[in-house]
């Protein structure tokens, strides 16, 4: 068995695959989650059906005392988390007037303090193991921006800062932080765009479709693994030639 992972937001969409995909390649995984029960339910059913080993922990990863909570729990029943991936994230679309103070503070809270909650409390196992990987999903659109996701994607470029900092930093202990900009993945974040849109996505979309959770997965799993030993602090995008 390899070691333990933490998945954030893992019961649905990019991050279930994700926890889905580490758990089979022998990784023991935590599906963390914050409202959805019975969708991390049923993964962590599916998996151990499967002989995987998993655990599921509801905590909002904008909260440090429930991240706190949530790291000790992983450590308790799978050891130091050696692999963390930061994918709980939330969408707003709206003119940047019309984001208002709760939105965009909320924003900041879940898609980066969350990132940084998580990997202020991993990181003092991984730095005395001397091992460690982080993965952070950011968004093709912290790359390029976005009408009408101001805040979104000021969140996700935000991301790709703390990614390529901490990777600087922590280098040094032998730990690993990369992260990885989605395209347009087919997940509800998608869905709430409605169909046209949608269609209109494909259309910009070189390759000819919307990803699909496991393209992402599978992107992890190779960040995830002793063949990516060399690559760190490094911004890996999968969106089917959406921004070449
Ligand atoms: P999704 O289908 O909306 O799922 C979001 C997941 O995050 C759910 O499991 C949700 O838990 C969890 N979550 C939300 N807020 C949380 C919080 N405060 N604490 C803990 N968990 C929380 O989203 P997705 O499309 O899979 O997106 C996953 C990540 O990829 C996000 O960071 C997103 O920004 C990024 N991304 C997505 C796309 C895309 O096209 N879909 C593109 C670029 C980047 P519950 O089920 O319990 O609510």
């Amino acid at each position: 068995m390899k070691g333990a992972a933490l998945v954030t937001g893992a019961s649905r969409g990019i991050g279930r695959a994700i926890a889905a995909t580490l758990a089979r390649e022998g990784w023991a995984v935590c599906i963390n989650y914050l409202q959805r029960k019975d969708a991390a339910e049923s993964l962590l059913a599916q998996l151990r059906a499967e002989g995987c080993a998993a655990m599921i922990y509801q905590a909002d990863v904008a909260d440090r005392g429930q991240v706190a909570a949530m790291v000790r729990a992983v450590e308790k029943e799978f050891g130091a988390v050696e692999l963390l991936v930061n994918n709980a994230g939330i969408s707003h679309q709206a003119l940047f007037q019309d984001t208002g103070d709760e939105t965009w503070d909320r924003l900041l809270a879940v898609n980066l303090t969350g990132t940084r909650n998580t990997c202020m409390e991993v990181l003092p196992g991984m730095i005395s193991e001397k091992r460690g990987c982080i993965v952070n999903i950011s968004s093709m659109w912290g790359l390029r921006g976005a009408s009408c996701e101001v805040g979104y994607a000021a969140t996700k470029a935000a991301v790709v800062g703390l990614t390529k900092s901490l990777a600087l930093e922590v280098a040094p202990s032998k730990i690993r932080v990369n992260a990885i900009a989605p395209g347009c993945i087919e997940t509800d974040m998608v869905k709430v765009l409605g169909e046209e849109t949608k269609a209109m996505l494909v259309e910009e979309t070189p390759i000819g479709r919307l990803g699909q959770p496991e393209d992402i997965a599978n992107l992890v799993s190779f960040l995830a693994d002793d063949k990516a030993g060399f690559i760190t602090g490094q911004v890996i995008t999968a969106d089917g030639g959406f921004i070449v």
